[in-house]
């Protein structure tokens, strides 16, 4: 079972991430965007291991919608909202328990994910976010390291792709041939999970 501890450690782990890899994230956004994915992630994500330390929720829910409502207030930007629902939604859906089990979650985070394609209106195939999260939610039945796989490799498919939503959407043709930032940053997020277990 996974508790509130888990959730903490999987927002830390992801954190860290974000961490090491904004520089990357930032340099990914260069091409096809506005060149500050990174920095969004890192201020969001400092943020929100600031406010886990300060208020301590003893939940998994708790603690996914206390990070998601930090992402949305800190993060200027897309990625902001998308991912602040993202946690926020899958938080809610874990409700007040104290544990929850990998099945649950897997639902959760299922129903996290189709809040962000209501609300940015993206599909797999936009290359966005989802092309990484929608495998990962798919692969997740077969454990985190998985997950992680499917995410990872759903990055790398939206190199080919033209961008259909988003700022990266404006360069129609000239979007193709780059890897989506916040499908990487989103691989980073579902590698959280593995790390957190581990
Ligand atoms: P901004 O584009 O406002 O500068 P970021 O650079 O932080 O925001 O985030 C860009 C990322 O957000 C993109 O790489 C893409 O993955 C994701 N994104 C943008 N628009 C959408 C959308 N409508 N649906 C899903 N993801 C989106
Ligand atoms: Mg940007
Ligand atoms: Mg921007």
């Amino acid at each position: 079972m996974l508790d509130a501890d888990f959730f903490r450690r999987w927002m830390t782990a992801t954190a860290a991430s974000v961490e090491r890899e904004a520089e990357r994230l930032t340099a990914l956004d260069s091409p096809i965007g506005d060149a500050d994915h990174g920095s969004n992630l890192q201020r969001g994500f400092r943020a929100v291991t600031a406010t886990l330390e300060k208020e301590a929720p003893d939940t998994p829910g708790a603690v996914l919608t206390l990070a998601g409502r930090q992402l949305i207030s800190t993060v200027g930007g897309a990625s902001g909202p998308l991912y602040g629902t993202l946690l926020r939604r899958t938080g809610k859906a874990l409700g007040d328990t104290a544990e929850v089990g990998e099945e649950q979650l897997a639902e959760a985070l299922r129903a996290g994910v189709d809040a962000v394609m209501t609300l940015g209106g993206a599909a797999p195939g936009d290359k966005t976010m989802i092309d990484a999260l929608v495998p990962a939610v798919d692969a997740l039945g077969d454990g985190f390291a998985s997950a992680r796989a499917a995410a990872e490799q759903g990055a790398l498919a939206t190199i080919p792709l033209q961008a259909r939503k988003g700022r990266a959407s404006y360069l129609g043709e000239r979007s193709i041939g780059h890897q989506d930032p916040g499908a990487t940053s989103s691989a980073l997020l579902i590698a959280g999970l593995a790390e957190a277990n581990g």
